[in-house]
């Protein structure tokens, strides 16, 4: 009989290989796997049987958000991260980003993408070059003249609300040898799947729609089988691996995510047509609007007749203390730096996700001092609705 101290550490572990199948994926909290035969073991390093060995490398929890990802997209594959940064950085360096080469992007991609490019990137050798992502003639200029290895763009970017033309800049970026990455988080895969139309990645931010509780950070890039090995591959070596427990709850975030947009983005469409005609804002952009400048790509590209639940707008002779007015007299709606939860949030994009930008940073790219982000919830649209009135009222 082994001692106490034995069993403690033994007991009841590696039981029996079970002859049923959870119906939920189970959360592998484990760092290590073990195989009865040591050749086993030795085909998943050598790279000819699949199968966890050591968490960094793989945990069957992540494959399975990775396979349902990957279905999502339409892609053959995907790789989860530990944020959705990560996903991003993860893609520029799949794509080639390295000393010596050159990144186009669009030019009001999140700031922290901005300033990843513009600090992270460029500080190790790469040249970044940001353009109008809604001006193809310019992208396409930027890319014949510094040949890029990728190119990157949002499918709807945040804060403005422009679209992607994804098609257009897929034969764009291949006619150069680029690989297009998209980040497709605004959109999530209910609207929109980037690699079916010509992107190599597409990459988000899981903390968002795809988890959408607020109760999770992660990351996902879905892409070819092959873009996926060499991502696993540059992963191992830098880590930035997704944990089961998240990577649970994003599974489980997923299977209402088509419940969820399509009542966030009915809510979003009311939302956003009443504060069109809301004496105390001048401007809202939102792609579902017909006053929206790509309403019509918009209405081509986007799936299930949504445009998303992301609605900025300009409060009437807005400053950030006016917006700060606002943002603290609302009664239910949460003044929080995130996006795509079923709770409805606001955010002020010049002192928060794109600070990172400099004053004339923002101004050229178009986020005034008086810009509002709402991420529209899935709350009764008329309680948002008087929510967002009473404190525009009390700001204004
Ligand atoms: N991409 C977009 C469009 C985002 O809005 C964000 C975060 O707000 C990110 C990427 C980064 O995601 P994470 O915060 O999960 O790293």
């Amino acid at each position: 009989m082994p001692s106490i101290h034995t069993l403690a550490v033994h007991a009841g572990e590696r039981m029996p290989r079970p002859d049923f199948t959870p119906v939920a994926t189970p959360i592998y909290h484990s760092a290590a796997y073990i195989y009865e035969e040591l050749d086993a073991l030795d085909g998943v390093f050598a790279g000819t049987r699949e199968g966890p060995v050591y968490a960094r490398y793989g945990n069957p929890t992540l494959t399975a958000l990775e396979a349902a990802v990957a279905s999502l997209e339409g892609g053959e594959a995907s790789l989860s991260y530990a944020s959705g940064m990560a996903a991003i950085h993860g893609a520029l360096l799949g794509a080639g980003a390295r000393a010596g080469t050159a990144v186009v992007a669009a030019q009001d991609v999140y700031g922290a993408t901005y300033a990843l490019l513009t600090r992270v990137l460029a500080s190790q050798g790469v040249t970044v070059r940001f353009v109008d992502g809604t001006d193809l003639a310019a992208v396409a200029a930027a890319v014949a003249e510094l040949k890029p290895v990728a190119v990157v763009a949002e499918t709807i970017s945040n804060p403005l609300l422009k679209l992607a033309d994804v098609p257009r800049l897929a034969e764009i970026s291949h006619g150069a040898g680029a690989a297009l990455i998209v980040d497709n988080t605004f959109a999530s895969p209910y609207l929109f799947r980037p690699l079916q139309h010509g992107a190599d990645y597409a990459v988000h931010s899981a903390t968002k729609y795809l988890g959408g509780h607020g109760d999770v950070l992660g990351g996902v890039a879905a892409t070819s089988a092959a873009r996926r090995t060499t991502l696993n591959e540059i992963n191992k070596l830098v880590g930035g691996n997704l944990g089961p427990q998240e990577a649970w709850l994003v599974l489980r975030g997923i299977k209402t995510l088509p419940l969820r947009m399509q009542r966030q983005c009915d809510n979003a469409a009311q939302v956003a047509r009443w504060l069109a005609e809301h004496p105390c804002v001048t401007q809202v952009n939102y792609p579902g609007l017909p006053s929206h400048p790509q309403h019509a790509l918009a209405t081509r590209l986007l799936e299930r007749g949504g445009f998303g639940a992301m609605i900025s707008f300009d409060l009437r002779n807005g400053s950030q203390q006016m917006v700060f007015r606002f943002m603290e007299a609302l009664q239910m709606v949460l003044p929080a730096t995130t996006l795509g939860d079923v709770y409805s949030l606001v955010l002020y994009p010049a002192g928060t996700s794109h600070r990172a930008l400099d004053a004339e940073a923002r101004r050229r790219v178009g986020i005034g001092d008086g810009l509002v982000r709402l991420s529209v919830g899935i709350e009764d649209p008329a309680d948002i609705m008087a929510d967002l009135d009473q404190a525009l009222r009390r700001a204004g």
